[in-house]
């Protein structure tokens, strides 16, 4: 694990990233949000987090959730932006404040009936998968109506944005051809359902310099904030 000073150090430069990104796009910094990942990183990753005033953290599995949060005195909120199978989803629901990873529509009757057990509210992703890409979850484009009218349809969820994750690829331009589309279908649903989904979550730590470009609003940094992981 780095040091806190190292932390500083990267999330300074993580900044500058953001804001030129924002510059040469046009875009006010305040409507980019820096969501740092913490996933396989120990429970310092949290407190650093919280030290430079980032109060939500993206993880990608429950048990690691469950054990950092009886860990961890801070008072962060927590996203799941990992896959997530449906015998966890009771434990999902309890521990997380949003889910950015809804990828199916059965995904979507279980949570809705977990959160009515539990009377919760829980705001919400829909995951698409925007780049066609073989190895990655999520709704394909021609699905996402289908996915948005089962979360219209829900009590207990409220949809509050897209979330994308763009293919494994060195040429950026397969980055930015994923992001402008989860953007144009936002834009279509948007206007379809004349209903708000104001979040965009995409870019990471290779591409987030595309995503704002884009139009993200939420970008999930791991690696350019706390080293690459074990
Ligand atoms: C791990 C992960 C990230 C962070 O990736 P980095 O390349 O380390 O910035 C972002 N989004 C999702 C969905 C992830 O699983």
């Amino acid at each position: 694990m780095i040091t806190l000073e190292e932390f500083i150090i990267n999330f300074t430069n993580i900044k500058l990233r953001i804001e030129r990104a924002c510059e040469e796009s046009g875009r006010d910094i305040s409507e980019v949000q820096l969501l740092p990942v913490t996933k396989t990183h120990p429970v310092q990753a949290i407190e650093y987090a919280l030290h430079v005033g980032l109060t939500s953290v993206g993880e990608n599995r429950v048990q690691e959730v469950k054990e950092k949060k009886s860990e961890s005195s801070g008072n962060s909120t927590w996203e799941l932006i990992g896959h997530l199978q449906s015998n966890k989803v009771n434990e999902a629901v309890r521990l997380f404040d949003r889910i950015q990873s809804v990828d199916s529509l059965k995904l979507i009757r279980k949570l809705n009936t977990a959160c009515e057990v539990s009377g919760k509210v829980l705001p919400i992703f829909l995951q698409c998968n925007a780049g066609e890409d073989p190895n990655k979850y999520g709704f394909g484009e021609a699905s996402m109506s289908e996915a948005l009218d089962a979360v219209l349809g829900s009590t207990y969820l409220k949809c509050e944005g897209l979330m994308t994750i763009a293919p494994l690829d060195d040429d950026p331009s397969s980055a930015k051809a994923c992001f402008e589309k989860l953007r144009m279908i936002r834009d279509s649903l948007v206007s379809e359902y004349k209903i708000e989904l104001n979040e965009l979550s995409m870019g990471m730590t290779q591409d987030l310099e595309e995503a704002i470009a884009a139009g993200s609003t939420m970008i999930r940094v791991g690696s350019a904030l706390y080293g690459s992981r074990a």
